[in-house]
């Protein structure tokens, strides 16, 4: 199969790199030059374990290239994936998919012989469909078909959740479409990773329906978090007792400081808008979205009371500052609210992260940067954990905490326990759903 992928973000690259890899001759696209020139030269533009080894044995083996040309890319193809991003419209909290059109309509220009063009971005219902009418009205005679086959896989896990999906959503409406997808994923079916095939609008509603439903799953036990603080309850119980139970399982249950990330802020705010477009409301997603903010705003709280109100002159250190270990990716992680905070009250910020630092950088103004856990806490009033890479999960306590002005944290990934907090010599620890230690 020959096939196109349509923008080289976190999805488009890791997919264009795994088809490769199934076998495939893949063409990657991005309109970033600077991108193109990156991977042009070997380099992966974002941080995903495992990506750079991958794409280069591809490339060594002729079956994957890079280009800005989309025209030439799109030519003779026998599917074009559009992997563009989905952002969240100002204004309105819908999905917008200028990209995403703009990109349609440059493939219907570009299309020759039969192509089936296939939606990877994550789009509202009914996009598909839109995407099937610019394609006619900007060519007339192109032989093509649409499917849309959102994406699953999780940024820090991706070419694993890539080549070994617990399930891969494809919409369409024509058998023809059919036998092509059936192509490109068979290396997949041959493993017994099973193909879902549906319509249009259902394979639409899938991947927002699994997002809204995983991010109501974390808020909940956040929600629950809040109640195990002020009760005496300790959320790690809690979440492990009901983990067990088959019907409700154990992932997504880590209590934390609130979602954030490129995908579940934006793609529960995309569900809440089609709700009301369409009279539905989503009074579910609606909620969650509003308590996980309060959750976000109510960490800034949990580190000011543990600065006894105030962080004015004190220095904190952070310990990760992007959305979720093992990955770059800045986008709505909830350091961006949590830490501007800090700095507005005062507090001199010392923040170390293993691979967000170019990316926070400018995000993060005010923040001054340095290489480990231990530089960040030197003469530090209080450290705050906000992500859990592994090189915050062991830490030498007691070497931090000696290096503290005043042995003062707060772990919001729950990594650590007020018991290992004492025996360090910390004076004050606080956590998420659990007892402090003061
Ligand atoms: P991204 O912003 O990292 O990448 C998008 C890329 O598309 C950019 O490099 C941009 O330059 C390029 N682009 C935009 N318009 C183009 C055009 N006309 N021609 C060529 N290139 C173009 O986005 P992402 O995180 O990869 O997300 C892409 C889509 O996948 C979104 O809809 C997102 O919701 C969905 N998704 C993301 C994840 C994730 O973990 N990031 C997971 C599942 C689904």
């Amino acid at each position: 199969m020959r096939i196109a992928m349509i923008g080289t973000g976190y999805v488009g690259l890791v997919s264009g790199v795994c088809f490769s890899d199934f076998g495939h001759d893949v063409v990657c696209v991005d309109k970033d030059p600077d991108k193109i020139a990156m991977l042009e030269r070997g380099e992966v533009p974002i941080y995903e374990p495992g990506l750079d080894d991958l794409m280069a044995k591809n490339v060594r083996d002729g079956r994957l290239s890079f280009t800005g040309d989309l025209k030439a890319a799109v030519a003779g193809a026998d599917a074009v994936f559009i992997a563009v991003g989905t952002p969240t419209r100002r204004g309105d909290g819908h999905a917008d998919l200028t990209y995403v059109y703009a990109a349609a309509e440059e493939i219907a220009d570009a299309l020759t012989g039969y192509t089936v063009v296939v939606t990877k971005s994550t789009v509202p219902l009914g996009t598909n469909r839109q995407v099937k009418r610019v394609i006619r009205k900007t060519n007339p005679d192109a032989e093509f078909d649409v499917a849309s086959n959102p994406e699953f896989l999780r940024e820090g896990a991706a070419i694993d959740d890539f080549m070994r999906p617990d399930r891969v959503v494809v919409g369409l409406h024509s058998d023809r479409a059919k036998d092509v997808m059936d192509d490109i994923y068979r290396p997949l079916s041959l493993r017994d990773f099973p193909v879902v095939y549906t319509d249009l609008e259902s394979a639409e509603m899938i991947k927002y329906a699994a997002n809204a439903f995983l991010a109501t799953k974390i808020t909940f036990i956040n929600e629950i978090a809040a109640l195990c603080e002020r009760t005496g309850a300790d959320v790690k119980d809690v979440a492990k007792g009901m983990g067990m139970d088959g019907r409700i399982g154990d992932k997504f249950l880590h209590a934390g400081p609130g979602y954030g990330g490129s995908c579940f802020p934006k793609d529960t705010s995309a569900l809440a808008r089609m709700g009301q477009e369409h009279a539905v409301p989503m009074q579910i997603t609606e909620t969650v979205i509003k308590v996980n903010d309060e959750i976000k705003r109510r960490m800034i709280d949990k580190v000011m009371d543990l600065c006894d109100g105030s962080v004015n002159g004190k220095t904190v250190a952070v310990l990760g500052v992007t959305f979720k270990p093992n990955t770059d990716d800045m986008r709505d992680a909830p350091a961006l609210t949590i830490v501007p905070a800090l700095v507005g009250g005062g507090a001199k910020v010392r923040a170390v992260d293993p691979q967000g630092h170019r990316e926070a950088e400018h995000l993060l103004p005010g923040v001054h940067w340095v290489e480990d856990a231990y530089k960040a806490a030197h003469n530090a009033d209080v450290v705050v954990i906000l992500t859990e890479w592994n090189e915050f999960r062991a830490l030498d306590l007691k070497r931090m905490a000696r290096k503290m002005n005043t042995a003062r944290m707060a772990d919001l990934r729950n990594v650590y326990s007020p018991k290992d907090a004492k025996r360090a010599g910390f004076q004050a620890y606080v956590s998420i759903g659990r007892k402090d230690m003061r």
